[in-house]
């Protein structure tokens, strides 16, 4: 299954296009992204076994709609939460060596855009980090690797915009305002349910800026992968329906690079993930 967030309302999304999944359920799920959230499971069920939806797409309803007109697919999350030097190969370009636990920090939903915008860049060195995002479909607490899966709702592309000036400032570095400027967590275009992949574990991603290839991995490189990140996520914290979680960059960050390399005004970057899409960002000067 694969929803969009279209203008605030929940889209079944086909081959054809969109299905408004609040007019298509007789007003029973949606018309928001988080209301779906909130009743997942009958909301999977429904989507599942709605003929329009899953069966018949030639047969309409379906509407092309266009990514740019698109929200997050979790535009209002209660937590977002974000992991630093999950993948070896950045840790290393870091500077550092790879954390024996999951490090956690958050991201503030002010800075959400859907998967088509404009960023003002601030003053400093803003860089990027394509990341695979996951949306949680339930209230999860103490769950294991096992079982975590079973609490996802589904996969998208997500950008960790940073500025390292801020984010390494300070006797103890504070990642979570250097990387929520406005505009810094854009994600999309649609929520792809784990379903749907062969192995939702090792999805190819990366990123370009202005056509260069700057980032090229895969997502079975995570020293903690998804269910890992979960089961320790919910050992300490309560997950909610509609969290959200970065999970980390793979190497190729501008600030790893020599000499370094940071987003300018008119700068391009393309960012995507094999089976779910794209998200385009063009910079402009404050
Ligand atoms: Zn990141």
């Amino acid at each position: 299954m694969r929803i969009a967030n279209l203008n605030g309302r929940a889209q079944l999304v086909g081959p054809a296009g969109g299905l408004d999944v609040h007019n298509a359920s007789g007003d029973r799920f949606g018309p928001s992204l988080p209301a779906l959230y909130e009743d997942w499971d009958a909301f999977r069920l429904w989507a599942a076994t709605a003929p329009e939806a899953a069966a018949s797409p030639v047969l309409e309803p379906f509407e092309p709609f266009d990514p740019a007109a698109c929200g997050p697919p979790s535009p209002a999350p209660r937590q977002v939460f974000a992991v630093a030097l999950n993948y070896r190969d950045h840790a290393a370009e870091s500077g550092v060596a790879p954390p024996s636990d999951p490090l956690i920090f958050a991201k503030y939903v002010s800075a959400f855009s859907g998967p088509v915008s404009e960023v003002v860049l601030p003053p400093g060195h803003v860089d990027w980090e394509c990341e695979l995002v996951v949306v949680m479909a339930h209230s999860a607490r103490h769950i294991s690797p096992a079982e975590a899966w079973t609490h996802v709702a589904g996969l998208t592309v997500g950008q960790d915009l940073s500025e390292r000036i801020l984010q390494r400032s300070g006797p103890a570095p504070q990642f979570g305002l250097a990387k929520s400027h406005p505009g810094f967590a854009p994600s999309g275009p649609v929520l792809v349910s784990p379903e749907e992949f062969d192995d939702p574990d090792d999805l190819a991603l990366g990123c370009e800026v202005n056509g260069q290839t700057m980032q090229s991995a895969r997502t079975s490189h995570m020293i903690f992968p998804v269910a890992e990140l979960i089961a320790y996520l919910s050992s300490v914290v309560t997950l909610l329906p509609g969290d959200v979680i970065f999970t980390g960059t793979p190497p190729g960050v501008g600030a790893g690079r020599n000499p370094p390399v940071f987003l300018a005004p008119g700068d391009e970057l393309r960012s995507w993930i094999e089976g779910i899409g794209e998200l385009h960002q063009r910079f402009v000067a404050a």
